[in-house]
């Protein structure tokens, strides 16, 4: 059992918080992604986790055990960092069998349990080979696998993707998602990535400043996001989000305008995201297009309204010039309400 509980866990530096009060608990077995911006203390947590740094207040347990005061080599986790660090002057099946030498284990397993950690990750072949002789993205397999080879109780894979190219980032994506379904290990894997977080999580942990900002599915998350940081750090393009004033359950703001809303009176924010309106319609919103950008798939319309920019997504043969005026489909179902000071979701 690799159940990890983090209770009240804070991690301060003179005044400044780096991670503050965060509640947590990952099952066994789970899949967790620590998601957020640059800063919001994504690595430290992990690390704290790890026991590369120490928690100032709280408790971290790991299968029911409190680990604060445990070294990193009693822990039993395996890390995979964003860089790879290989041993140059190692071949693959050296580099792979390292962690079982200095753990000791008996030399009659290792030769097993070196190859079939390379076959999870298709290196077979490349046994032989110097890091010096593999792409990025076998080199970052080589890590991968050297994590795997351990079989540790918990992996924690901190941005394993970052130094990879768009391709490569994509299968390497793809092949961690089907290893954990392999291996079914307790992972927390950080990413500032939100596609890689929705791909590989089974939930998702949204910071921003040292502070959890939501826990849920990527399902929940994306559905439900519980305030405007969320709303517009998950998907693509952000959801749009605007300023104005609800009255009997209509909306009003600079150039909108939706009836059949369930909110409160006064001040609020509105949010929609890009794939649910759709252009004609309704004519919620009537505005210049401002730009138009072709996916493939379809075709990304933005309209300024008012001060905003407003996305949506349209069919892919649909065509206008800048400045045409375009009107957009908003229907209150498709409709998100925030507190409009402090961004919590209404409802
Ligand atoms: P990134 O995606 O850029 O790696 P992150 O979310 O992983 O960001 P952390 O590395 O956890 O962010 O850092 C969280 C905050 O703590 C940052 O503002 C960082 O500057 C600060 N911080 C990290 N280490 C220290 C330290 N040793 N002393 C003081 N502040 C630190």
């Amino acid at each position: 059992m690799a159940e990890i509980q983090l209770r009240d866990i804070t991690k301060r530096w003179g005044s400044f918080f780096g991670v503050k009060d965060l509640n947590l608990t990952i099952a066994d077995r789970e899949f967790l992604v620590l998601l957020g911006p640059s800063g919001c203390g994504k690595t430290t947590t992990m690390r704290m986790i790890a026991g590369l740094e120490d928690a100032t207040d709280g408790d971290i347990m790991i299968g029911g055990q409190r680990v604060n005061d445990l070294d990193p080599k009693d822990r039993d986790i395996a890390m995979v960092f964003q860089s790879y660090a290989l041993y140059p002057n190692m071949n693959v099946y050296e580099n792979i069998r390292f962690p079982l030498k200095v753990r000791k284990i008996p030399g009659a397993e290792h030769d097993e349990r070196v190859k079939r950690a390379a076959d999870m990750v298709e290196l077979g072949e490349f046994m032989h080979r110097k890091p010096s002789e593999l792409s990025g993205g076998q080199r970052q397999r080589v890590a991968l696998a050297r994590a795997i080879v351990r079989e540790p109780n918990v992996f924690l894979m901190d941005e394993p993707l970052s130094n990879l190219d768009a391709k490569l980032r994509v299968s390497t994506r793809a092949q961690i998602k089907n290893l954990s379904h392999e291996l079914k290990v307790t992972t927390i894997y950080v990413t500032h990535d939100q596609i890689e977080a929705m791909t590989l999580a089974d939930r998702v942990v949204v910071m921003e400043r040292g502070l959890v900002q939501q826990v849920g599915t990527p399902t929940e998350i994306y559905d439900h996001p519980a305030n405007t940081f969320v709303a517009s750090f998950i998907g693509s393009p952000a959801m749009n989000l605007m300023q104005g004033t609800g009255t009997g359950g209509v909306f009003e703001g600079a150039n909108v305008r939706i009836a059949g809303l369930t909110g409160p009176d006064g001040p609020v924010t509105l949010g929609f995201r890009a794939e649910d309106a759709a252009v004609g319609g309704g004519a919620e919103i009537t505005a210049p297009v401002y730009t138009l950008e072709l996916l493939g798939d379809a075709t990304m319309v933005t309209v300024k309204a008012g001060g905003a920019l407003v996305s949506v997504k349209a069919p892919k043969d649909f065509r206008a010039e800048i400045g045409d005026e375009v009107a957009i489909s908003i229907p209150a179902g498709i409709c998100h309400l925030f507190d409009a000071q402090t961004g919590a979701r209404l409802e």
